[in-house]
């Protein structure tokens, strides 16, 4: 499971597709969290657009600006709009779901907690749509949180949605957590099928292979909850079949590759990638292992 996921590639698709038929088109915030890519795409007519842009500027005036997979606030999308920029919603479909869920809970009493990245783009997208949504990082954060409003409000109702590109253990915990205090909480499966797929290729990629390459930005939050998955897979105790030790590498280019993982000192050497990891990059890793190795 490697390259981008479908609602990356679905977003980087449609910004092309404006790029040819508009002017000049922007991104709200950058459609991947690679630097070659975002390059490639200035070349073809996609700019990531500056908050300060100039909306009096020609070079502005008729531009669309599509929205990335992650989505964002209906308040930014308003702004946009006042701007005077013509929307193309890229928003991944699944983070939409989650979006419209985490509206219609809130506006049915229901107080929403939403596990994941606090400063995440899709996280603060949701909550633009659960203005009293609460967002909780870790299990620690869940209790504390929950304790809190249970003294505040006993009879609330709860329920809990997940980041998409959230390890699955880690929400099991976190909803786990909230259901120690509220037990009748509502728990929703909103991580991605793409990420889950992904998270478990991997686990059984660490049972196979010496030692394992994660491919993919450090600014990315699916590649660093991937390298996470593998070192908890490849450390000792990290679950049932995980040999103890294993090194694991997170690269952001065949440049980044170790020596040691170059050198041969493993023979067999596994690599997975984040949603947004181009499949040059994995290419590239792959033909600078083979060549080292040769
Ligand atoms: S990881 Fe899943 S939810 Fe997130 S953008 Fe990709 S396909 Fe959509």
């Amino acid at each position: 499971m490697l390259g981008y996921c479908a609602g990356v590639r679905r977003a980087i698709d449609i910004a092309l597709r404006e790029a040819a038929a508009h002017q000049k088109v922007y991104t709200a915030g950058p459609l991947i969290h690679n630097p070659v890519v975002l390059e490639t795409l200035k070349m073809r007519g996609v700019e990531v657009l500056e908050e300060d842009a100039d909306t009096q500027s020609a070079a502005v005036q008729d531009a669309v600006v599509v929205i990335r997979a992650h989505g964002v606030t209906p308040q930014a999308e308003a702004r946009l709009k006042e701007r005077g920029f013509r929307i193309t919603d890229a928003s991944c479909p699944k983070v939409k779901k989650s979006q419209t869920l985490a509206k219609e809970l809130s506006q049915a009493g229901v107080r929403v907690f939403l596990a994941g990245e606090k400063r995440h783009a899709e996280i603060i997208g949701i909550q633009g749509y659960a203005p009293d949504s609460i967002v909780v990082e870790n299990v620690r954060d869940a209790l504390e949180t929950a304790l809190l409003l249970l003294a505040e409000d006993p009879a609330t109702k709860i329920a809990v949605i997940a980041q998409t590109t959230l390890a699955e253990e880690d929400y099991a915990a976190i909803s786990d957590a909230l259901q120690t205090v509220f037990p009748r909480i509502t728990i929703y499966n909103t991580i991605c099928s793409a990420t889950r797929t992904r998270q478990n290729a991997l686990r059984s990629l660490c049972e196979k292979a010496d030692a394992i390459i994660i491919a993919g930005g450090r600014n990315s939050a699916n590649t660093r909850r991937l390298a996470a998955v593998a070192e908890a897979a490849c450390s000792a105790g990290g679950g049932a079949g995980a040999a103890p030790g294993k090194p694991v590498a997170l690269v952001e280019n065949a440049r980044e590759i170790p020596e040691a993982f170059l050198r041969g000192t493993y023979a067999t050497i596994g690599i997975s990638a984040g949603a947004s990891t181009p499949d040059e990059i994995v290419d590239e890793i792959e033909r600078l292992l083979l060549w080292r190795r040769r």
